[in-house]
């Protein structure tokens, strides 16, 4: 049986052309660390990490001695290894992106060496195809943000798109005129969800729940800090919008708080961060046993959208009819070359849709040039 020879981080970065914001901070680079794990005989497995890159590049540094030498199949076992080494220290953070970086490597690495799609290797894919929404209209320094903020959604519906999710978290009242502004360009027929990144606290955020109510909201992802478990949970008394949340969140432990303590009718693990496939797997089961969604937070390259995409294409929903409740993930829409070009072959919605890999593994591949090119010297 063939065993992990290296295990590589890389970290990619690109400075944006146009710098964007949301309520907690300005991007004006995008930087990323991916892992490429390979074995004795040349086959290798492509990861990737959500968080400050340079940080997970030392985390899978910090790994790297207790995955060499050792069967890449028995990913449970290496995962086991990884989590009891940092458990003392990493219960939460950047550590865990690490491993799921590893982990996510793991999981291309058996998809090819057994011949077989990650999603089918997870049990068996539930539908070909997933429903994705679009994820931008981040705040930009423009003179009319709103009408901005409309346009950019209507390019989102004339690319196909029957969901899309805008921030908020700037103050309420400039939250509430954007949000009336996109839904009056949209029409009614189009989902549409507010990002507050917890850019609030609980009496804001029921102010501005029950103030875009009547904008036909389908979740208020984040709205207080994720340090803040009973106000998720009060928030949800006060409001018939749906609650989203868990990006903050971290292996299967921190969501079950989310989960015992009722804070969110949407779970939103990133399986870069919350500890890989093998770990956003288990809290899957686990939000499907309380009842709760699960739509997977992503904001990285074709690695990570691939990797939700086959669990997402995986998992079972909470409804149970004739016509399957239908899955839903993130497809971030703002300017990013390295989730456009690093990675082939490059995820391009039909309709608002994406279609789940069918080569082994992951079904992705990094194109090595473009890799050079992005590689932060
Ligand atoms: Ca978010």
């Amino acid at each position: 049986m063939t065993k992990i020879r290296t295990v590589e981080p890389f970290v990619v970065s690109h400075e944006l052309e146009r710098e964007f914001y949301f309520s907690q901070w300005k991007y004006d680079t995008r930087s990323i660390c991916l892992v490429k794990i390979t074995c004795d005989d040349g086959t290798f497995g492509w990861g990737e990490g959500y968080g400050p890159a340079q940080v997970i590049k030392s985390g899978i540094e910090f790994f790297r001695p207790l995955l060499i030498g050792y069967n890449p199949l028995e990913i449970e076992s290496l995962w086991q290894m990884m989590y009891l080494r940092s458990l003392d220290y990493a219960r939460r953070g950047i550590l865990l992106s690490a491993l799921s970086a590893i982990d996510v490597a793991l999981w291309d690495l058996r998809g090819k060496i057994l011949g077989q799609p990650v999603s089918v290797l997870l049990g068996g894919r539930r539908r070909k195809s997933v429903r994705t929404y679009a994820t931008g209209m981040y705040f930009t320094e423009t003179e009319s943000l709103s009408e901005r903020l409309a346009q950019e959604a209507l390019g989102y519906k004339e690319q196909g798109f029957d969901a899309m999710k805008m921030k908020v978290g700037l103050n309420i009242e400039k939250d509430i005129e954007n949000v009336q502004t996109v839904r009056q360009a949209i029409g009614s027929d189009i989902d549409l969800m507010i990002d507050a990144n917890h850019a609030y606290s609980l009496p804001e955020a029921i102010k501005l729940a029950q103030a875009v109510e009547s904008s036909q909201i389908s979740w208020f992802e984040e709205p207080v800090s994720p340090e803040y478990y009973s106000s998720y949970s009060q928030l949800r008394q006060t409001t018939s919008i749906p609650i989203a949340g868990g990006e903050c969140e971290y292996l299967r432990w921190g969501f079950l708080n989310l989960f015992q303590q009722q804070c969110v009718d949407i779970a939103q693990p990133d399986i870069c961060a919350a500890g890989g496939i093998t770990e956003v797997k288990r809290i899957a089961d686990m939000a499907n046993t309380f009842g709760v969604d699960l739509v997977p937070h992503t904001w990285g390259t074709g690695i990570a959208l691939s990797a939700a995409l086959h669990l997402t294409a995986n998992i079972d929903m909470p409804g149970s009819r004739l016509n399957n409740a239908e899955a839903l993930m993130e497809l971030d829409r703002t300017e990013n070359p390295l989730r456009d070009e690093l990675v082939q072959p490059t995820f391009s919605p039909h309709n608002g849709r994406l279609q789940v890999p069918d080569k082994p593994g992951l079904g992705v591949n990094v194109d090595e040039d473009a890799l050079t090119r992005y590689l932060l010297k």
